[in-house]
C-alpha cells in the first residue's frame, strides 16, 4: 500500500483492506517519508505540520540512548523555563480581575513547575526507560493526577485541572507547539492529531487552508463526516504517526488515497500538482450536468440530496447541484455550548434551511446526541459501550422537553417550506409509536396556544438498528419513508465500531449480510408505498452506486462534496444492468469477493470518477 509518487495516481483507491504496516524512514529526517491511513475527505494539501495534542491523548514516543539523557533533561527544563515565563506574563495581566483565593491559586501553578521532587523523578524514569522526555513527563504527571485523584480532600482533587493546565503548556513547548490552540493561522496546515473530537474539527470550519490526518477513525466517523461537509482533506487511521512528526516539517496530505507525506521531494509535489488539476479538470467537466436530474441511461430516476450538519454548508450544497436536503443532523446544533439553543435559535436556522430548499425537501432528523456525537448541554453519563447505549431516539425519550421543544420548532418551521422529519436510531415499533405520541402531544399543546404549524408533516425513520431493519415491513405500515443509515447499520450488522480504525477492513458493505437487509429494507418500502432513500456515507461512494441504484432505493443524500460525481455515475449506469449485478451479490457469501465484483463493475462504468 505503500508507493511513490508516480503510481499513487494508479491507486485504485481500495480502502477496505486490511492495514499495511508503516514504513519509517529514521536515519535522515530530511528523506522523503509516507504513512498510509485511510482516506476520509477528498483533496490535496500541501503544507506544515501542526501536533495537536491533547493532556488524554498518547504521547509522542520515541526511543533515547543514554548519551541523549543530558539533552532531553535540558529540552525539559527550557520548556519548565518557558512555561514560567508563560504564566508570569498572564499573571501580569489578569491579577487585576483576580480574588485573593484566585492569585494564590495561579501562584501555586508556577509551584508546580520549580518542585525538585518532579525534576528527580523525571531523571529517574528517562535513565530507567530510555524514551523521550515528553513521554516521561506525561507519564509521571498521569500518576500525579492518578494518586491526587485518590485523596480524601477535595482540595487536593481538584488541584488536578491546575496541574493538568500547567502540564499542557509544559508539553506544548517540549513539543515546539506555539499555542494551545493550533486553529489560527495563515498559512496551509495539516492538523495531526491522535483523535480530533467533533468540537475541535468544528473550530477549523471555513479554514480552506486546512488539513486534518489523525491516528484513530475511519470513513464513517463523524469527524471524517465532518472534514467532507467543511471541504477539508483528511486521512484518519494513520496508527502510531505522531512519535514520528515534528512541528512545521514540511508535508503533502492526500486525502483522496489516505496517505501523508512528509518532506516531499520535488518529484511527488509535481505528481500531487498534476493530481490536483485533474481533479479541477474534472470538477469543471461535472459542472455541466449540475442542473440536469440523476436518471439512469435506462430512465430511472433518482433523487440525489446532499445531508447537512452546519448551515453555513447551505451554499456550497446548493451549488452543488443536490435537490435538497437528505438529512440535517440537528445534534450539531448541541455541539459546543453549556444550555441548549433556544427554541428561536432553532427556529431560525430551520426557517433558512426550509425557504433555501424550496421547492425540494428538507429532511430535519431529530437530535441523535451520543456515542461519539457528545455534548456539554446535558448531563454526561459514562457508559460502557456508548454506541450501544443511550443515544438518538433512546436519549431524546429520555430527555422529554428538549425533545419537544425541538418538535415544536420543526412543525412550526415546516410551514415555511418542504421539511419532513425523521427518527434517528429507531429500534422497533414501540419506539416509534412513543415518540408519535409525544409529537401529538406537541401538536396537541401548539393547537392550544394557537400557535401555526403542518398539521401533516410526513414523518419517516433511519433504518440503522438491524431490529427495526428486520420488520421493516412492519414499519412500513406507521412511517411516511425510510432513509437507511448505512453507517450505522452496518456497524450494528457486522458488529465492527465504525469508528475502529484497526478493524475498518471488516466494514465492508458489499458484505453478503448487509446486501441481503438492504434489500429488505428497500422491498419492504416499496410493498408498502412508501419511497426509501439512503443518506450514510455509502449514498456519497461511487463505488457502491451501482449496488444502491441495483437496489432500487429512490433517493440517495451525501456530502455536498460529492454530489457531481454521484450524479455522473448514475447517468452513467443502466438500471437493469445494476438489477443484475445485485442479484449475482446476493448470492455470492464472499464479502471481499462481492466488494471486488461491485468496484470492478464501477470501474468499467466511470473509471474516471472513482
Ligand atoms: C448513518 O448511521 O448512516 C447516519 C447517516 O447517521 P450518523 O452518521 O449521523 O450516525
Ligand atoms: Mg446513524
Amino acid at each position: 500500500m505503500l508507493a511513490d509518487c508516480s503510481s499513487l495516481i494508479d491507486f485504485d483507491g481500495v480502502q477496505f483492506m486490511k492495514h499495511q504496516p508503516l514504513i519509517v524512514v529514521r536515519e535522515d529526517s530530511k528523506k522523503e517519508r509516507h504513512y498510509q491511513g485511510i482516506a476520509a475527505a477528498p483533496g490535496i494539501l500541501e503544507g506544515k505540520i501542526m501536533l495537536h495534542l491533547a493532556m488524554e491523548q498518547s504521547m509522542p514516543l520515541r526511543k533515547i540512548q543514554k548519551i541523549d539523557i543530558a539533552s532531553e533533561m535540558e529540552r525539559f527544563e527550557k520548556a519548565l523555563r518557558l512555561t514560567q515565563q508563560e504564566l508570569l506574563e498572564i499573571k501580569k495581566h489578569v491579577i487585576p480581575c483576580l480574588d485573593a483565593h484566585e492569585a494564590a491559586l495561579f501562584d501555586a501553578h508556577l509551584l508546580v513547575l520549580e518542585d525538585p521532587d518532579l525534576l528527580k523523578e523525571v531523571l529517574e524514569l528517562l535513565r530507567r526507560d530510555l524514551i523521550n522526555v515528553e513521554h516521561v513527563f506525561d507519564i509521571v504527571i498521569k500518576q500525579f493526577c492518578d494518586s491526587l485523584n485518590k485523596k480524601e480532600s477535595s482540595y487536593l482533587r481538584e488541584r488536578i485541572v491546575d496541574i493538568k493546565d500547567v502540564s499542557r503548556r509544559i508539553l506544548n513547548h517540549l513539543l515546539g507547539k506555539p499555542k494551545l490552540q493550533p486553529i489560527d493561522h495563515d498559512e496551509p496546515i495539516i492538523i495531526v492529531a491522535n483523535t480530533l473530537t467533533l468540537s475541535d474539527a468544528v473550530m477549523v470550519y471555513g479554514k480552506k487552508q486546512t488539513a486534518f490526518a489523525t491516528e484513530t477513525g475511519s470513513q464513517t466517523s463523524h469527524t471524517a463526516i465532518l472534514a467532507r461537509a467543511f471541504g477539508i482533506p483528511a486521512v484518519v487511521g494513520l496508527r502510531h504517526v505522531l512519535g514520528e512528526l515534528k512541528n512545521g516539517e514540511p508535508a503533502v496530505l492526500d486525502g483522496y488515497h489516505g496517505l501523508l507525506i512528509i518532506n516531499p521531494t520535488y518529484k511527488s509535489v509535481g505528481g500531487y500538482q498534476l493530481m490536483h488539476a485533474a481533479q479541477q479538470d474534472l470538477h469543471k467537466d461535472l459542472e455541466k450536468i449540475r442542473d440536469m436530474p440523476a436518471t439512469t441511461q435506462d430512465g430511472r430516476r433518482i433523487t440525489l440530496s446532499a445531508n447537512l450538519e452546519l448551515p453555513g454548508e447551505l451554499d456550497d450544497i446548493f451549488s452543488s447541484g443536490a435537490e435538497g436536503i437528505g438529512l440535517y443532523r440537528t445534534e450539531f446544533l448541541y455541539l459546543n455550548r453549556l444550555t441548549p439553543p433556544e427554541e428561536e435559535e432553532q427556529y431560525e436556522v430551520l426557517c433558512t434551511i426550509a425557504k433555501r430548499c424550496r421547492p425540494y425537501h428538507a429532511i430535519v432528523r431529530t437530535f441523535d446526541i451520543g456515542a461519539d456525537k457528545l455534548i456539554y448541554c446535558l448531563p454526561s453519563v459514562k457508559e460502557v459501550n456508548p454506541s450501544l447505549g443511550c443515544r438518538g431516539i433512546r436519549l431524546a425519550l429520555q430527555h422529554k422537553e428538549l425533545f419537544k421543544a425541538q418538535l415544536r420548532v420543526i412543525l412550526r418551521a415546516a410551514k415555511l417550506g418542504n421539511i419532513r422529519m425523521m427518527y434517528p436510531m429507531i429500534s422497533g415499533i414501540e419506539e416509534l409509536r412513543e415518540a408519535n405520541a409525544i409529537l401529538e402531544e406537541v401538536k396537541q399543546e401548539l393547537r392550544h396556544k394557537k400557535i401555526s404549524f403542518k398539521e401533516d408533516i410526513e414523518v419517516g425513520i433511519m433504518m440503522e438498528v438491524p431490529s427495526a431493519a428486520m420488520i421493516a415491513d412492519l414499519m412500513a405500515r406507521e412511517v411516511s419513508f425510510f432513509s437507511i443509515g448505512t453507517n450505522d447499520l452496518v456497524q450494528y450488522l457486522t458488529s465492527v465500531d465504525r469508528g475502529n480504525e484497526s478493524i475498518s477492513y471488516l466494514y465492508n458493505p458489499a458484505h453478503p449480510g448487509v446486501i441481503r437487509i438492504l434489500k429488505m429494507i428497500v422491498d419492504a418500502a416499496h410493498a408498502a408505498g412508501i419511497w426509501v432513500g439512503v443518506c450514510g456515507e455509502l449514498a456519497g461512494d461511487p463505488r457502491f452506486t451501482p449496488l444502491l441504484v441495483g437496489l432500487g432505493v429512490n433517493e440517495l443524500s451525501a456530502s455536498a462534496i460529492f454530489i457531481p460525481r454521484i450524479k455522473k455515475a448514475i447517468q452513467s449506469l443502466d438500471f437493469s444492468t445494476c438489477q443484475d449485478l445485485v442479484a449475482q451479490m446476493l448470492n455470492e457469501g464472499n464479502a471481499t469477493k462481492n466488494y471486488n465484483r461491485c468496484v470492478a463493475f464501477a470501474h468499467n462504468e466511470y473509471g474516471a470518477l472513482l
